[in-house]
């Protein structure tokens, strides 16, 4: 724990790890979402969507690793258990029941829209009292903006290769 790093936040401390650990559990449930869905995701041009889906399971990961850092300074508890990401989440998980590859980008553009809502709060929140959490914020936003077009520009591909 980071004594002068909770200090600095004062009483809004607890308010901003609770919305770092439910963006942590978002972020494992994206990741696993993503890497499960390039395994069982069928249909045309697939090779690209796995290539796609593993890149942003790999991100996610990421991401999950700069909240624990920042959790950890703030003195907070990243989820010790998974069952814990299915209770705090923001976003929740979307299992590929149906591995249709058009199918699966709409499930993960769906998560991206709601991780990008998430991040923008999360900016909003520590705007003026947290420019640390506001910057990993800033930088996971960039990556989940980058995502939602990823997706979308491979849907149109699909669409237009049908
Ligand atoms: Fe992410
Ligand atoms: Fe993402
Ligand atoms: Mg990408």
């Amino acid at each position: 724990m980071g004594t002068k790093a909770r200090e600095l936040l004062g009483k809004n401390v607890d308010k901003i790890v609770k919305l770092l650990n439910k963006a942590f559990a978002d972020e494992w449930l994206a990741y696993y979402q993503y890497w499960i869905g390039a395994k069982v995701v069928e249909g045309p041009m697939k090779n690209a969507a796995i290539a796609e889906l593993m890149e942003h399971a790999a991100d996610e990961l990421r991401h999950a690793e700069m909240l624990s850092e920042r959790i950890i300074q703030l003195g907070g508890t990243p989820p010790i258990s998974p069952k814990e990401w299915l209770e705090q989440n923001n976003c929740g998980y979307d299992a590929p029941e149906d591995p249709y590859v058009l199918k699966i980008l709409d499930q993960n553009i769906k998560g991206e829209q709601c991780a990008i809502d998430v991040y923008n709060a999360l900016m909003r929140e520590t705007k003026e009292s947290d420019p640390v959490t506001y910057n990993i914020a800033l930088e996971i936003l960039t990556d989940e903006l980058e995502h939602e077009e990823d997706l979308q520009a491979l849907k149109s591909d699909f669409n237009h290769s049908k």
